[in-house]
């Protein structure tokens, strides 16, 4: 087992039950992604449309892909083709141009092998850092009372994500992995209680997953723990 193989292992026998692992591979070559691979990862995530399309071919078809990073409206024809699934929507207008491009490409993801609708999750603004994208509770909540969302019919959304403050504060980073939770619960009870699809719930990077878990997390998104620093 190399280094990198052996740090998936671990991590994977610290994950909670039913928490899948999203390898976050932007920033490092495609020798290290087949590398993961080869242990049995199928699931990587990037943050860069454009990388994300030179990784693609690169790979086995059986990858399976996740946008992570905030998208930019003209950047979601080049990731509908291949992703399963987008943790990243931070706006209305966003939402609605993943659903447009989504009926646009449908043959693109159907020969792609991927189903007709992309998955998303709404992005959660938790963290105190200003720079952080997502909707405030409120504001998601809002969004959701709207209703536009509703015409969305090429896509499925299928929980929250969110990112918590880079500190060293656990307590700080607990308290708003708390609150993304709380937010989980009363989004699917108000809006999605008959929609099963709504179950995720993408929060805990390398340095805070445990906590994360600890609070619902279903998805954790992990790159430097497993792949090491990046070299930007
Ligand atoms: C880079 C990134 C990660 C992974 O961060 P690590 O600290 O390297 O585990 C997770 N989520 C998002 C949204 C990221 O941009």
């Amino acid at each position: 087992m190399t280094e990198l193989q052996k740090q998936i292992s671990d991590i994977r026998s610290r994950l909670r039950n039913g928490v899948r692992l999203v390898a976050v591979s932007k920033f490092h070559p495609i020798t290290k992604l087949r590398e993961a691979y080869a242990c049995g990862q199928r699931c990587f995530g990037e943050s860069r449309a454009q990388e994300l399309q030179e990784k693609v071919p690169q790979m086995p078809a059986d990858t399976e892909w996740h946008f992570i990073g905030h998208l930019q409206q003209n950047k979601v024809k080049m990731v509908v083709p291949v992703v399963t699934m987008i943790h990243s929507v931070d706006s209305l207008h966003l939402l609605m141009e993943i659903d447009k491009q989504a009926s646009r490409l449908k043959d693109l993801r159907l020969n792609a092998g991927l189903p007709e609708k992309v998955k998303v999750l709404l992005q959660l603004h938790v963290a105190q850092e200003a720079t952080k994208f997502g909707f405030t509770p409120e504001e998601l909540t809002q969004m959701l009372e709207d209703g536009t969302w509703r015409t969305c019919k090429n896509l499925e959304i299928a929980g929250l994500m969110c990112m918590a403050t880079n500190t060293e504060d656990t307590e700080e980073i607990h308290r708003e992995f708390l609150i993304a939770k709380e937010c989980f619960d009363n989004i699917q009870a108000k809006f999605f209680s008959n929609d099963p699809n709504f179950c995720e719930c993408s929060w805990g990077m390398t340095e805070d997953y445990d906590i994360a878990m600890q609070c619902g997390s279903t998805i954790v998104r992990i790159g430097s723990g497993i792949f090491g620093e990046r070299e930007y």
